[in-house]
């Protein structure tokens, strides 16, 4: 069996990548939309097919419960509306996949966890990266130590805002943050999961160049992320610098990826040569493992959990930004 999905937020991700990348699954199918634009419903109706009985706006979202097409429903909005429709689809009975950053906090993040478990519907977070082989090989030689210990790491990520100076991304209590919270989680996962470790405190600085642009969020953070070894990893986000790479460096050797985060074309090579791996769509195998997930019964390694930490990690990053000095996860 195929399972249903339905994409809550036909922005320009689900337009782009995650519609485009439903064609190309195998267990998982694009079944249904929720929008709340008329003319998106039309549009998307015609491509994709997609019949008038699953298509919601976000009013009568809460009836897609009585819908049996529907068996996921995809969470693509602005950072602050996650944790809403995540709660409403699982009430509604429906599995999630929301999109990263989970939520505005911790908290959020927590509740979320609580409702999807208390439903008894499974949740994931759209970290698409888990899928990609180029990371996959990223954690097997961190986690492994295939080259020893780790001596050091750094990874950078993120763009030169060149759009809207009005988009919801630069809107606080929409995004809940800036280049940090949108391209800087990017570097904390890979900062975890190629350490396979949890960091115990953070020390972060900003640099803000163009504070008429970004009055309410973050432009660029650099911060260093203390683990339980020593290990301390540098990373920094940024909407005003064009940056994708990830660097470790072990006792033996080492291996990076350059680009690293961008959904075609990562680069990478170790000590050991160059890494090549054949093209694949990484949200294809986002949502098809998902869709496995929830047919067999197994846990999905990218679930609420995974979100949560990385937001407890960004909410220690804010307090040393806000107060200065090295600050302990809570
Ligand atoms: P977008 O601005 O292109 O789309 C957001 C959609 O939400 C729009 O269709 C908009 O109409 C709708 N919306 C509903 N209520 C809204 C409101 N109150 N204010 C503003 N918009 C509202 O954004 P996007 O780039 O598609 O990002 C959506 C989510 O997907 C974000 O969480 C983002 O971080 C995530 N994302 C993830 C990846 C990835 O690689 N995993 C890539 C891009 C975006």
């Amino acid at each position: 069996k195929k399972l249903g999905i339905a994409l809550v937020g036909l922005g320009m991700y689900s337009t782009g990548q995650l519609a485009p990348a439903l064609q190309h699954t195998e267990h998982c199918y694009l079944a249904g939309i929720v929008t709340g634009t008329p003319a998106k419903a039309e549009t998307w109706s015609q491509k994709y097919n997609i019949p008038a009985k699953n298509i919601y706006n976000y009013q009568n979202f809460d009836s897609i419960k009585d819908n049996p097409d529907i068996d996921i429903v995809y969470v693509v909005l602005p950072v602050a509306l996650h944790k809403e429709y995540t709660i409403r689809a699982a009430k509604a009975g429906k599995h999630v996949i929301c999109e990263k950053p989970m939520a505005i906090s911790a908290q959020e993040c927590r509740d979320m966890i609580a409702a999807c478990k208390q439903a008894n519907r499974m949740l994931s977070i759209g970290y698409r990266l888990h899928f990609d082989p180029y990371h996959q090989e990223t954690m097997r030689l961190g986690q492994k130590q295939v080259f020893g210990k780790l001596t050091a790491f750094e990874a950078a990520n993120g763009f030169v805002w060149g759009s809207d100076p009005n988009a919801w991304r630069l809107k606080k209590a929409l995004a809940g943050g800036g280049g940090l919270m949108d391209m800087g989680i990017y570097t904390i996962q890979a900062a975890r999961y190629t350490t396979g470790m949890e960091p115990l405190a953070v020390t972060a600085r900003q640099e803000k160049t163009k504070p008429e642009l970004f009055k309410e969020v973050d432009e660029t953070v650099f911060f260093e992320l203390e683990f339980p070894n020593g290990l301390k990893a540098q990373c920094k986000s940024s909407y005003n610098n064009n940056w994708s790479s990830l660097k470790a460096t072990a006792q033996h050797g080492g291996f990076e990826l350059n680009p690293a985060f961008p959904y075609n074309g990562i680069k990478g090579k170790s000590t050991q040569g160059t890494f090549n791996y054949p093209p694949m769509i990484q949200q294809a195998a986002q949502m098809d493992n998902f869709a496995q997930c929830v047919l067999s019964g197994q846990a999905t390694s990218v679930p609420g959990e995974e979100g949560l930490k990385d937001m407890k990690v960004i909410e220690a990053i804010y307090r040393s930004l806000d107060h200065g000095g090295r600050r302990e996860l809570v």
